[in-house]
């Protein structure tokens, strides 16, 4: 017999429902600890493994020995490790496969270590690009007037050789005209170089003191400082309106609980890390924090993470994978903007962090706020029933009013500026105040039909229609990238009449520009933002009031906070309505409520234009008369009757192949297996499909779908771990799970 103290259980990163036990060499008994990481043989081959815990026997005989410990200390908490158990059982995902997800890719690229201590050699991706300005040899001679404080700058860029933007900006503060003029005389040139990035590195933050808060600011965050100090899990659901002051609320609770030694952990939906949001958390709290974002490398996340794991952080932003950070100790975690359907990750370990940061947060004894102007219907109903603790900011800071706002009914007007937007859009820009148009559709045309067959452009690998985009001279598939020369000729009939149908936000930009020929047009959308700081260089062009109109898709709709804004035009405000998607109606009064929300933040009050076809649809209705109340009754009532959350739970099979045959015959085993398990089990839960997919091809492959609802979480559990164990899915079918699916097509 194995002494069973050498005796490990392993997690392996593989789809497979099981640990494995392995044996302890003597030579690695001292480092073969829990929470490490260690090279196994699997097969014929060697896997990283991560070491669960110590194993009291084993039913296998001949076990393997590990090959090597890859860790020096532990990457994990047993707290955490329950938190990965939980996670793995819930979302029925294996978990070695939880624990790779949570882990920082760059801990992988880091170099073998040899047998002493630190692993410092490691390899970042490709890093950002910073503007630095350059005096070039050239142009000495022409020096003419620019003013003092330009000619100050000239002789610091003269004399450094090159510096940075943001360095100059440290020494002569907001100096964009001076370095612009320079530009334009040739004294100066600006050009972007690759530099290593800190994220806080380039923001001069004035320290910002605590608001004193409004009552209704002071209600929660009493409320939460309460359950702070009594060391008890109390879920919140902060419902604020846009612009009162939630952020405010975060920060002083987030205060409170440093003071008494615990940590902060703060998710937001990813477009929300701009440096606006972190630049506050910097002025209010100094260094201390690390922030989590997709736009760094896998070396850049890895060096946060050690540095949480560390305990050298004590405040973590970031976004949804941040559930995972290595912070211990917490004491209070933050969903802000909670209804965003980002905080859902739609491939892998398809968890959604909004829902689990309840269950860290009842781990560790902290207070979760969930936070929005606009919570999920979801939300609503629980707080209603007592399951989440609602704290309400019914109106804007400073008794700033909510804005005026006009529906105009369009009566199938193809315009894309009503009468009534138009008017009031030169208004604006003749007092020289901002405006944004919202337009939730990319590229210039939606799509272009042949008039001689009368057949759409549709992608070859999708079955979706392509955009047209008219900068690029493209109609381009948004799924899979396919692209073709545009407006080109019809693929079916060869015709070279090609209409335009459905305009998008190029479009947009183009009739704003010939409405007021003057005016600064910015766009804003997945287009214009794919440039690294592209998005923050639009941002801080609508900051310093360098842009006059900015037009853009639901990127422009979150978060940001813009002064200047006082007039909101929507255009389409329909748009995703026509989803075929149980949530639709939520979507579109979500995001109606918080492009609304952007007009008159600051001093001046806003007005909204919303130009729609339906104008008598509820959730259009309600947004516009910022009747959220009536809103969330009526959608309770359609989820109520039609079956949905929060009166069902469902889970979403995709099955997808290159072969239509073999995917609609695996959809039907698998409807059928189900059917079976449902009466075997004697479970209520309800069978929906197979039907094909609302995009049926994706990426070449032919995709199906089976909706499984459950009354109650514990039938539906059931079912799908009868079905992993049954299954048996044929090579060239693919299916997923998910459980509490929010991406629908
Ligand atoms: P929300 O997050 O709800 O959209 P913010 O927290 O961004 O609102 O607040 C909107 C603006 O009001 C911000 O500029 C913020 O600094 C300011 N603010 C918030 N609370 C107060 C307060 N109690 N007194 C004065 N200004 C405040
Ligand atoms: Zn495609």
């Amino acid at each position: 017999m194995t002494d069973p103290l050498h005796i490990i259980e392993v997690a392996i990163p593989l789809y497979l429902d099981r640990t494995f036990h392995y044996l302890v060499p003597e030579s690695l008994r001292a480092q073969a600890l829990t929470g490490r990481r260690a090279l196994v043989p699997f097969g014929n081959r060697k896997l990283t493994g991560y070491i669960l815990g110590i194993a009291s026997e084993s039913a296998v005989s001949n076990l393997k020995e590990i090959i090597e410990v890859l860790d020096n200390e532990p990457l994990w908490t047993a707290k955490e490790l329950d938190f990965f158990r939980w996670t793995s059982s819930y979302y029925q995902h294996p978990l070695g496969e939880v624990v790779r997800t949570a882990l920082p890719a760059g801990i992988n690229i880091q170099t073998r270590k040899g047998t002493s201590g630190e692993q410092e050699d490691f390899t970042g991706g490709k890093a950002p690009r910073k503007e630095k300005f350059y005096m070039p040899d050239t142009v000495a001679a022409t020096l003419r007037q620019p003013g003092a404080k330009a000619l100050e700058i000239l002789a610091v860029i003269r004399e450094s050789g090159d510096i940075s933007a943001a360095d100059l900006r440290k020494r002569f503060g907001a100096c964009t005209p001076q370095l612009k003029r320079l530009t334009e005389l040739g004294l100066s040139r600006v050009e972007e170089r690759e530099v290593y990035r800190d994220p806080f590195k380039d923001h001069i933050t004035t320290r910002d003191e605590p608001r004193l808060l409004h009552t209704h600011q002071k209600a929660a965050l009493d409320a939460i400082s309460a359950c702070l100090d009594g060391d008890l899990f109390t879920p919140f659901l902060l419902y604020g309106v846009t612009g009162s002051g939630k952020t405010e609320v975060y920060l002083q609770a987030i205060s409170h609980a440093l003071e008494l030694g615990r940590n902060a952990l703060v998710l937001v939906p990813e477009i929300a890390l701009t440096p606006q949001l972190t630049g506050r958390f910097q002025a209010r709290f100094g260094g201390g924090i690390a922030i989590l974002h997709s736009g760094l490398s896998d070396g850049e996340r890895y060096d946060e993470w050690r540095r949480i794991r560390r305990g050298l952080a004590r405040i973590v932003i970031g976004a949804r994978s941040a559930i995972f950070a290595p912070l211990e100790k917490i004491g209070i975690i933050i969903v802000d903007e909670e209804h965003e359907a980002s905080f859902k990750q739609s491939d892998g370990l398809r968890y959604n962090a909004r829902d689990l940061s309840l269950v860290r947060g009842q781990m560790e004894r902290a207070a979760v706020v969930l936070g929005s102007a606009t919570p999920l219907v979801t939300s609503i109903h629980a707080a209603a029933e007592g399951r989440l603790t609602l704290l309400e900011l019914p109106e804007r800071v400073a008794g700033r009013p909510m804005p005026l706002v006009e529906l105009v009914a369009m009566n199938g007007s193809k315009e894309t500026l009503s009468a009534a937007l138009s008017a009031q859009l030169t208004e604006t820009y003749l007092q020289k105040r901002q405006a944004i148009v919202f337009l939730n559709r990319r590229g210039f045309a939606t799509f272009l039909v042949c008039t001689d067959c009368g057949k759409p452009l549709t992608c070859p690998n999708c079955s979706v229609t392509l955009t047209y985009h008219r900068q690029r001279g493209q109609s381009l598939c948004h799924y899979c990238d396919y692209a073709v020369p545009a407006p080109g000729t019809c693929p079916e009939c060869s015709g070279a009449a090609l209409s335009e149908l459905g305009a998008g936000t190029e479009k947009l930009e183009h009739d704003l520009k010939e409405l007021l020929p003057t005016a600064r047009v910015l766009r804003m959308d997945s287009d214009t933002t794919s440039g690294k700081g592209s998005h923050e260089r639009l941002l801080s062009r609508m900051n310093d009031g360098s842009a006059d109109i900015l037009v853009g898709t639901q990127m422009i709709a979150k978060g940001h906070d813009f002064p200047e804004v006082t007039l909101v035009g929507v255009v389409n405000a329909e748009a995703s309505l026509g989803m075929p998607d149980f949530r639709a109606a939520e979507r579109t009064f979500q995001l109606l409520s918080q492009v609304i929300g952007r007009a008159g933040r600051g001093e001046n009050p806003g007005r909204v234009v919303v130009q729609a076809y339906d104008t008598e649809h509820y959730a259009i209705k309600a947004a516009t008369e910022h009747d959220a109340a009536g809103f969330y009754q009526q959608e309770l009532e359609f989820r109520r009757e039609a079956g949905y959350p929060p009166f069902a739970f469902l889970a979403a099979f995709a099955i997808s192949g290159l072969t239509e045959q073999a995917v609609s015959d695996q959809a039907d085993i698998t409807a059928r297996l189900l059917a079976q398990l449902k009466s075997e089990l004697k479970v209520r839960v309800e069978i929906l499909g197979p039907a094909p997919s609302p995009i049926y091809r994706l990426r070449n492959r032919f995709r199906r779908q089976i909706l499984l609802k459950g009354s109650n979480r514990s039938d539906l559990h059931r079912v799908l771990s009868f079905w992993r164990q049954r299954s048996a899915v044929p090579a060239t079918v693919r299916i997923s799970v998910d459980i509490d699916p929010v991406d629908m097509m």
